[in-house]
């Protein structure tokens, strides 16, 4: 063994208490570290020929990374649908790399049955039945990317072809309709052949709305002729966190053949809330849907699960067995048989801590206090002059603009003077034309002393200078 390595070993706990000086001091301080760190690159440095150890290490990337590090996962970034990292979440991180368990098969560890233990939870969580089964994958994209990969292979189905044996191609055109998807729904079906330009923007209800109009969804569906399609719902759009109709929706495949795969990467946290849980009502009459855990369940990246209701495409998709192995069998084959990916880390392990410690009663005052602080911040906008809401609060996200009519470089140069500030993150957006600014709400730490330095931070630099 190399010397380094063997002195590492040789002090282990040691290192591992110093790692722990340092988590703590960062956890502690992030409260107050800039959600932004413009220009922290530091100048780049050779491959280093002989290593300086674990402690060397640390004390390299203390001095050279980690001071360029956002406070992303503070309590007043309030970018994109961020989320941070609960206390139990960050242990069960660092436990995932000491046990380094592969979650792609389940032969000698019971690190698959924990992945199917959190997915039977999570399934209850969102209001999910037993037809539904999950599979932990990164992220939201990767969610839909397996969601519209296992609806391709519904598609073959229908026009009895195999597009897992035989291709793309022998499927023909494909149409994706969907109302306001995120923008991962356009990538995703690049990535599963489909092409971009499949992806077509059904009307939106009128009013300030950005829930799909289902009488034009209807009719777009009855122009298909027959041909089955996808329709993407939407279960919190990004700027206004608006929802698709999912029981109107799922009605019309009474008479049209569709496959429904539900975006719900966080609005299905809505569920959690009494007060908001009818916004995701008809979930579980969805084909595919994805949910993401690095938002609003506040686990660290990368994590994110697809339940669907066809098991059975999605293991003609994704399975990994040899021809004179046939098929892996049903159910809930091992997960290498289910994504993208072969070996796996057990991603599952900071949502299964982060459950166990908080329970659904935790979660849900996350959501709850969130969304709190999204109404309140919205109405405080709503009274400054030189600000303009643009739609109604509906959960977590206040979408706004600067009074008159800004340009896309007058709200850029507000976005930089609210992150310059270091109090507040925002980000710009575009809606219904209008050059906007979004404040959305998904960490746990975010207190309503947070929700107020916001609030000062996004009025003063939003400010006409006199
Ligand atoms: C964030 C988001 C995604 C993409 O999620 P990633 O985890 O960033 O891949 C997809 N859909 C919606 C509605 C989202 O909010």
């Amino acid at each position: 063994m190399h010397p380094t390595l063997a002195a590492d070993r040789d002090r282990l706990s040691e290192l591992l208490q110093s790692v722990h000086a340092l988590a703590a001091e960062e956890l502690a301080g992030l409260d107050e570290r800039p959600a932004w760190q413009p220009g922290s690159t530091p100048a780049p440095e050779p491959l280093p020929a002989a290593g300086s150890g674990t402690q060397g290490a640390l004390a390299r990337f203390t001095e050279r990374w980690a001071p360029g590090f956002s406070g992303s996962a503070g309590p007043r970034y309030l970018g994109f649908v961020t989320g941070g990292a609960t206390p139990a979440s960050i242990a069960a991180d660092w436990l995932t790399g000491v046990y380094d368990q592969n979650a792609g098969g389940s032969g000698g560890s019971s690190a698959a049955a924990l992945e199917r233990e959190t997915l039977t939870w999570l399934r209850e969580l969102f209001g999910l039945g037993d037809a539904h089964s999950g599979v932990f994958v990164t992220g939201s994209t990767m969610s839909n990317t397996v969601g519209l990969a296992v609806a391709r292979e519904w598609l073959g189905e229908r026009r009895d072809v195999s597009v897992s044996e035989d291709g793309v191609a022998a499927l023909g055109p494909v149409t994706v309709l969907s109302g306001a998807p995120h923008s991962s729904i356009t990538k995703a079906a690049s990535v599963v052949g489909f092409g971009r330009s499949a992806v077509r923007r059904t009307p939106l209800l009128p009013g300030n709305r950005e829930a799909v109009d289902v009488t034009a969804l209807a009719r777009e569906l009855e122009e298909l002729d027959g041909r089955p399609a996808v329709v993407v719902a939407n279960l919190g759009t990004v700027d206004t966190v608006d929802f698709d109709d999912l029981r109107a929706i799922a009605a019309l495949k009474e008479r049209y053949d569709f496959w429904l795969h539900a975006d719900a990467a966080f609005g299905a946290f809505a569920a959690l809330l009494p007060s908001h849980a009818h916004l995701t009502d008809g979930l579980d009459l969805a084909d595919s849907v994805c949910v993401d855990l690095h938002k609003w369940l506040n686990v660290p990246y990368d994590s994110a699960v697809l339940f669907t209701r066809r098991q059975d495409l999605q293991v003609r998709v994704f399975h990994n067995s040899s021809p004179y192995l046939g098929l892996p069998a049903l159910p809930d084959p091992d997960f290498l048989h289910l994504t993208p990916e072969n070996s796996r880390r057990l991603r599952a392990l900071t949502a299964w801590f982060s459950l166990v410690a908080y329970g659904r009663e935790g979660h849900r005052e996350i959501v709850a206090r969130n969304t709190a602080a999204a109404a309140d911040l919205g109405d405080a906008l709503a009274q400054v002059p030189h600000l303009r809401l643009l739609a109604p609060v509906r959960l977590n996200v206040v979408c706004f603009t600067l009074a008159g009519a800004p340009t896309p470089e007058a709200v850029r140069a507000a976005v930089e003077a609210v992150a310059a500030t270091g109090e507040a993150f925002v980000t710009p957006t575009s809606y219904r034309g209008v050059p906007a600014l979004r404040a959305a709400f998904s960490n746990w730490r975010t207190t309503p002393a947070d929700t107020e330095r916001a609030l000062a931070a996004i009025t003063e630099a939003t400010a006409p200078t006199a």
